[in-house]
């Protein structure tokens, strides 16, 4: 694989480097408590008892690590695999499999699918700021059939209304010419599913763009323009989705050729990490150390319960 991470970056072999780099990412501010959120009323802990980076709190009087409170903590994982699993997931642009990160951290296999979910956790983005477009902004819209069974991949979107039984799960997404996309894990496309998530994103003074299929939200919107691919019209002048088209081929080709087989529990954290990727693109300036670090600070805050993952739940090594 070919990559732009610098594998000789200290912070990915030196522990005390990479704990260093994380509470600098964490702590911009300096240090504070997690518990109670003091920040003045706290000392590092020194001594060989418990190892570099504990804090003492004087006002609650605990004890803590700058990994409390976020998916790292309770891991066992080295900083140093952390910090280069998340740097490698932001630099493939397709996605990078477990058995991929499991060769490249040296981690064993669970471990790896393990950390990869809790990384893709850390890129989502949970409380999305503002609406997507506005006056003069213009929004595509579409949706995609992810997942299911090798023979049912051939199967033509438009046929397959109603998917039961093909195993293929719908990625219903938004994107900005010229800005972010957000995708999301959707049931079925009716306007009952559709509408709730375009009246919360889309702002409503946007044109918004869509195929044929999108006529069941027009109304809702200052204008909506429509080409009618089942007549095999793809663009008029402005009218196109080629920016959702373009998406989605990565998403596609990232999802087949990489991670071959998403479980319906899982997608919406595949979602996030394509959608991060392309939210935090180089064309939009964004380095790939911007981008590491964004997802590095996406950890905090985030605890992943694993109720919704299967049984085999690896235990972390130690
Ligand atoms: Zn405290």
């Amino acid at each position: 694989m070919s990559t732009t991470v610098n594998l000789t970056n200290p912070i990915f072999t030196d522990l005390d480097k990479a704990r260093e780099h994380f509470e600098a990412i964490r702590w911009p501010d300096g240090t504070y408590c997690p518990f109670c959120g003091t920040f003045d009323r706290v000392a590092a802990l020194g001594g060989k008892s418990m190892g570099a980076g504990w804090y003492h709190c004087k006002d609650c009087r605990r004890k803590f690590t700058a990994a409390v409170g976020t998916i790292y903590e309770r891991s066992h994982i080295p900083m140093t695999k952390w910090l280069l699993a998340t740097h490698l997931m932001c630099a493939s642009k397709k996605g990078i499999s477990a058995h991929q990160l499991h060769r490249m951290i040296g981690l064993p296999y669970k471990t790896a699918w393990f950390m990869a979910h809790r990384i893709r956790e850390g890129m989502r983005d949970l409380t999305p700021a503002s609406p997507l477009g506005g006056e003069g902004k213009v929004v595509e819209i579409d949706e995609t059939y992810v997942g299911g069974k090798e023979k049912n991949k051939h199967r033509n979107k438009r046929s397959a209304n109603n998917i039961g039984g093909t195993g293929k799960e719908i990625a219903f997404s938004l994107v900005e010419r010229g800005g972010r996309v957000r995708s999301h894990h959707v049931p079925s496309v009716t306007a009952k599913t559709l509408r709730p998530i375009l009246e919360a994103q889309i702002d409503a003074a946007t044109t918004v763009m869509s195929d044929d299929g999108g006529a069941r939200v027009s109304k809702m919107f200052a204008k909506h323009a429509t080409v009618n691919h089942s007549i095999g019209e793809y663009v008029r002048g402005e009218v196109h989705t080629n920016t959702i088209e373009g998406y989605f081929s990565i998403l596609k080709r990232g999802i087949i050729g990489t991670y071959h087989h998403v479980s319906q529990q899982h997608l919406k954290r595949y979602l996030a990490e394509f959608d991060f990727r392309y939210n935090e693109r180089s064309t939009l300036n964004v380095t790939d150390l911007e981008r590491a670090t964004k997802a590095v600070k996406g950890v905090v805050g985030k605890r992943v319960t694993y109720q919704d993952t299967n049984s085999s739940y690896p235990k972390m090594a130690h």
